[in-house]
């Protein structure tokens, strides 16, 4: 597969180089691959519809073509994904697809633990290891830092900002042992990134230590992640006729966003033949896409603090990826969009709770209140022409090309349940009354040991710090 960029169509990039790279620092673009290639049609037509692992291989399997080896990405997939993403329903048209059961509890592990195989195998051949860098505020942290545990030739030193996330999140991220450690900065997560950007670009650093990111705009992380939209689009296109008795119903995916990476993931999804009608983005306060959905003009602006906190980005980096892949009007046929405030987000979780019987996370609860919104007639009102101020939350204006199924009752909900609630306890707890069920294996990393190294705001102190310690 060639990539290429989001700012210059005119580069073409391999695999290697994008993964290697992340984003072209000369154009300050994203790689995208330049074609989208359909899945067999026996996998899209088969009933029962494939394992998760059987899509993943076929997905991935062109994208990685000419640079790594069919047997070798069997292994990548095998080792990547013990677990699955399940399929949960919520009610006769409406379903939860639950991507919290790989070890960190939140969907970036699939993103994640692709990307440190991968990394891994193209890193194979070199005698020093790569070292990466990663500044976070909470989940990405977590999900990189177990994605690369104990992963050949990488190495991994986590910024996070001391005090400034949640204890369970500082458990996640200061308790992993040999190639992967923590570092907690007397300072805010600007400042965590800062001193990682000033690493990338200290010649005199680069000289003595290879080294890398694993932010969320790396092509590694976004692939992988269509995956499970074309896992749950057949699972229930296949089942829709037992739950609902719809024939053929339109897929709707509801998709919780911050950065737009997973939305993105399932436009590649779509486009690789998944049997989606469209999206849903859900937004919390930071709404500079559901704003630009409306009015056509793109405002980044700095973020807001929420109770849906892995979604606070007031500059989604995948803005760029959409707008080369689609034009505004295209957008507005496939997207419905909406959003929440703090308020709304725990009416919703007590909403679902109250009608479902389901423990939503912050996250999803905006996705369940958008789809219960959107199915209950807020579709409908739209279409009637009601008109609605895109300022206060609820849905943008745009009619997207899938309304009429919904209001004719021919449309299923997915709704992406992008961590699970245990990770937002106390919100949870605030909203419904009582504290979700905890896994085992998040109960586990509260009990062990903290080995965060502290470490001050301060550059030349956390250069010689590396220099000493990598
Ligand atoms: C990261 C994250 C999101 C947002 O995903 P994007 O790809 O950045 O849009 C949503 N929910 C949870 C729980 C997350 O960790």
């Amino acid at each position: 597969m060639i990539y290429t960029d989001t700012r210059d169509n005119n580069i073409k990039v391999d695999l290697k180089t994008a993964v290697m790279g992340g984003m072209n620092e000369k154009t300050g673009g994203l790689y995208i691959p330049v074609e989208f290639p359909k899945l067999d049609s026996s996998l899209l037509n088969k009933d029962p519809s494939p394992s998760f692992r059987d899509i993943a291989f076929n997905m991935a399997k062109p994208y990685v073509e000419g640079e790594i080896p069919d047997d070798v990405l069997a292994e990548i997939i095998q080792d990547a994904y013990p677990f699955s993403p399940k399929v949960v329903p919520l009610d006769s048209i409406s379903y939860a697809l639950e991507l919290f059961h790989g070890p960190t509890c939140a969907f970036k592990d699939f993103g994640a633990r692709f990307m440190a195989r991968t990394m891994s195998y193209f890193n194979r051949n070199e005698s020093t290891p790569l070292h990466i860098l990663v500044a976070t505020s909470g989940d990405t942290g977590s999900a990189v830092g177990s994605a690369f545990h104990n992963v050949p030739g990488l190495d991994v030193t986590i910024l996070y900002p001391e005090g400034k996330i949640s204890p369970l999140q500082e458990k996640q991220l200061s308790t992993f042992t040999g190639n992967v450690r923590a570092l907690k900065v007397r300072g805010t997560f600007d400042d965590c990134q800062r001193l990682v950007k000033t690493a990338f670009t200290d010649a005199s650093l680069r000289e003595k230590l290879r080294l890398s990111s694993a932010n969320s705009i790396n092509i590694s992380r976004l692939l992988p992640q269509s995956f499970y939209y074309m896992y749950a689009a057949l699972l229930v296109r296949n089942r829709a006729a037992m739950d609902n008795k719809i024939h053929d119903p339109a897929i709707i995916m509801v998709v919780p966003s911050g950065n737009f990476g997973n939305l993105t993931s399932g436009l590649i999804a779509k486009e690789m033949g998944a049997p989606i009608a469209g999206f849903v983005a859900a937004t919390n306060t930071n709404r500079t896409i559901p704003d630009w959905i409306a009015t056509g003009e793109y405002n980044a602006r700095p973020s807001v603090e929420t109770f849906a906190n892995a979604m606070d980005v007031g500059a989604p980096s995948n803005y760029e990826r959409i707008k080369a892949m689609y034009t505004l009007d295209q957008v507005r046929e496939q997207f419905a969009s909406y959003w929440l405030n703090n308020d709304g987000i725990l009416d919703a979780i007590r909403s679902c709770n109250t009608k479902t019987g389901y423990i939503m996370d912050p996250h999803g609860a905006i996705g369940w209140q958008a789809w219960d919104d959107i199915r209950s007639g807020a579709m409908k009102n739209l279409m009637d022409g009601v008109k609605n101020d895109f300022t206060k939350p609820g849905l943008t204006p745009n009619i997207p090309s899938w309304g009429q199924k919904v209001v004719e009752k021919k449309a299923v909900g997915v709704l992406l349940e992008t961590a699970s609630p245990a990770k937002f306890g106390e919100i949870v707890t605030d909203a419904i009354g009582k504290e979700p069920p905890i896994p085992a294996r998040l109960e586990e990393v509260m009990r062990l040991p903290d080995r965060a190294i502290p470490m001050e705001n301060d550059y030349n102190l956390f250069k010689d710090w590396l220099l000493a310690n990598l």
